[in-house]
């Protein structure tokens, strides 16, 4: 779930390939990179002055039904800000085709090689930034546009998870109404991954069945307001928080972190969340 207060993210290495191409452009199976961004919200390493993001921590797709959003909503394709962010960035744009076109036609094995070895440079990018001192929490999130648009790329994830403990993961997702594509059971119970299930109005009915068959996912809920969401919410039990940089009580970034390292509810699956269109 992208929201209009997140800033544009950033391709993480300049050293990886550029511009591969449009998604129906698919590279030699030798030349398939995926690239992360550095988002400004959820970076676990801002910069010394607290204005960008030192390390690319996030992964995205192109947004929407036509590519990676079977679960996509009228509401969500209403506010989602990372889709305009794609239609206004051009570089982001080809960063995020060039990961679907690199995806394109693999089975599960091979995409949980190419995740693999992007989760490989997260983790060398930590090293480095740790062995000269920095603190660098290992949390990485899956998807900061974008959704899993299949179940051998959902499996993919679920190996790679599994295959890296040091780090915990967190991602949002529409993929959860069985009669388009339900992730749910391939990423259930994995201890180093935190879901969340991105509800509105529109897909209310689907995520209470989705909860009632997954007792273990949280919600991230938007509405209108908070308000609106507490009142949609108030039959469902358990703890549920207003997002403090949606409702703009945190920066998205500053020198003590960015918004969601420092809040830490999603990141750690603490409970239910709400954001509001309107940011009130
Ligand atoms: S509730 Fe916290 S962790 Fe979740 S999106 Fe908002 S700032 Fe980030």
């Amino acid at each position: 779930m992208v929201l209009a207060a997140e800033a544009a993210p950033s391709a993480a290495s300049p050293t990886q390939p550029t511009s591969p191409g449009p998604s129906n452009d698919v590279p030699d199976r030798s030349q398939r990179r995926l690239r992360r961004s550095a988002d400004r919200k959820v970076t676990n390493l801002p910069s010394p002055n607290g204005r960008t993001a030192k390390l690319a921590n996030t992964f995205g797709l192109p947004a929407g039904r036509a590519f990676s959003c079977p679960g996509a909503t009228a509401t969500c394709e209403r506010v989602c800000y990372a889709g305009k962010l794609e239609k206004l960035y051009k570089g982001l744009r080809e960063v995020l085709v060039g990961n679907m076109a690199a995806l394109t036609g693999l089975d599960r094995n091979g995409m949980a090689v190419l995740l693999t070895d992007m989760i490989a440079g997260f983790r060398v990018d930590c090293e480095r930034a740790e062995r000269r001192g920095a603190v660098v929490p290992r949390d990485f999130r899956i998807h900061w546009d974008g959704d899993f648009f299949s179940l051998a790329y959902a499996e993919a994830w679920a190996d790679v998870i599994r295959s890296s403990s040091d780090i915990h993961f967190w991602v949002y997702t529409r993929s959860f109404d069985p009669r388009a594509l339900d992730v749910l059971p391939t990423l259930a119970y994995l201890p180093n991954l935190t879901v969340y299930l991105s509800v509105d109005p529109d897909n209310l009915a689907v995520a209470r069945e989705a909860r009632k068959r997954n007792p273990w996912v949280h919600w991230a809920y938007l509405a209108e307001t908070f308000a609106a969401g507490r009142e949609d919410l108030s039959s469902l039990p358990g703890k549920r928080y207003p997002c403090p940089e949606n409702g703009r009580r945190i920066p998205l970034i500053s020198q003590k972190g960015s918004a969601c390292i420092r809040c830490g509810v999603c990141v750690s699956g603490r409970g239910d969340v709400v954001f509001s269109v309107a940011k009130r």
